[in-house]
């Protein structure tokens, strides 16, 4: 892991050839171990009704200029057909945190994915926001594989502030994320960058968060200003101690993260593809991601999902996405990923949970009947 003062300097690294240096040292590590296949991930926004009010999210429920909808299970088991029709390994069902998401509606729509034939073999990754320990683990128990939750930012002081907790008592995201892996669910982290407020040395601690977590998946994007919201309207320029929220910056955050993190699946952001919607996915793709979530909400609802403006990927239809994608990716020299594409470090964590099982049901003593 470098040093504190070496990840402050490349964060601050304005020499073209320094940072084409951080670009290819991120990309041999991304090959080396997750390999050249970019996996594609169907996302679908099941819902944009939030109970919470963080200050950055134009779902915000304060936010009353929005229109809210909620897909139907049937609308969900449609678009996870679609992403088992182009290939895909993975649907990730995203949305507000939606109270009418209850544990047993949400559970039904996981196990119906999972018995379909068409859509039995996809894995489901979850991004639903902070739910209660039962809920998550009934959804684990229904067939949920994996989890999203990103931290946002490990400056405290900077979380609370953007995050008025639901009640004083709920579990945050950083004690929810090791219950989610206790829970068997490979799990997903993340933070935007360039937030008001947030500064060059949270960045650093943010890396070093990830270290210690080791998270299964990171998803890093630059922070974008919804006018709807009280962040959106507290506009701060980059500059002294506050990152800039722009391309170069995220690049850097996710080549450093890449290094420090080499077997996580770290994607190419949407939020990143709203910046330069010509090719920040590719460039992402060179340093440091592996990974790809083409858009699948149904187009009527894909525009209401409005988290941030002029959001990428909302007007394509889903195979305009998947057929430029598949050009895309095979322009850059890499192949498209095949199956569910687990990430390496959660490949290890689920076989030595295996082993440890297996022990323990050797060593445990049978009782014999007398
Ligand atoms: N409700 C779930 C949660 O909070 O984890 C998932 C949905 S939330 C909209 C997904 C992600 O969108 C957040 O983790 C956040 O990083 C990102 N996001 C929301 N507002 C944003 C903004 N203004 N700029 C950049 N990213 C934003």
């Amino acid at each position: 892991m470098l040093p504190r003062t070496d990840i402050l300097a490349r964060l601050r690294e304005t020499d073209p050839a320094k940072l084409e240096e951080l670009r290819r040292q991120a990309d041999a590590v991304r090959r080396e171990n997750v390999g050249d296949d970019v996996h594609l991930r169907g996302l679908i926004e099941i819902s944009n009704h939030c109970r919470r009010r963080c200050l950055y999210c134009g779902l915000r429920a304060d936010n009353a200029r929005v229109r809210r909808y909620r897909m139907t299970g049937d609308e969900i088991l449609a678009s996870a057909r679609r992403a088992a029709e182009f290939g895909y390994g993975t649907v990730v069902l995203q949305g507000g945190e939606d109270p009418n998401i209850t544990g047993e509606w949400l559970a039904e729509v996981i196990r119906r994915i999972k018995a379909d034939p068409a859509t039995c073999d996809l894995a489901i990754t979850l991004s639903l926001g902070e739910r209660s320990e039962e809920e998550l683990a009934l959804w684990r128990s229904a067939g949920a594989d994996r989890y999203l939750l990103r931290f946002e930012t490990s400056n405290r002081r900077l979380y609370e502030k953007i995050h008025p907790p639901r009640s004083p008592d709920a579990k945050d995201r950083f004690a929810l994320l090791p219950m989610l892996k206790r829970l068997g669910y490979e799990v997903g982290t993340g933070i935007m960058v360039g937030i008001p407020g947030q500064s060059y040395n949270d960045l650093v601690a943010d890396i070093e968060l990830f270290k210690k977590l080791q998270p299964d998946m990171i998803g890093l994007g630059p922070f974008l200003p919804h006018p709807e919201t009280p962040l959106g309207r507290e506009s701060r320029p980059a500059g002294g101690d506050q990152p800039s929220n722009d391309e170069m910056t995220t690049w850097k955050m996710l080549a450093l993260t890449r290094l420090a993190c080499p077997a996580a699946n770290i994607p190419g952001t949407t939020a990143l593809a709203t910046l330069n919607p010509a090719d920040a996915y590719e460039t992402s793709l060179q340093w440091g991601a592996n990974v790809v979530m083409p858009n699948l909400t149904p187009p009527e609802y894909r525009r209401l999902y409005e988290i941030y403006p002029n959001k990428a990927d909302a007007r394509e239809s889903a195979e305009e996405f998947h057929e430029t994608w598949v050009r895309r990716i095979t322009a850059l020299g890499r192949g498209v990923g095949v199956g569910r594409g687990d990430s390496p470090s959660y490949l290890q964590r689920a076989a030595m949970l295996m082993e440890t099982t297996m022990l323990l049901s050797k060593k445990t003593p049978r009782i014999s009947r007398i």
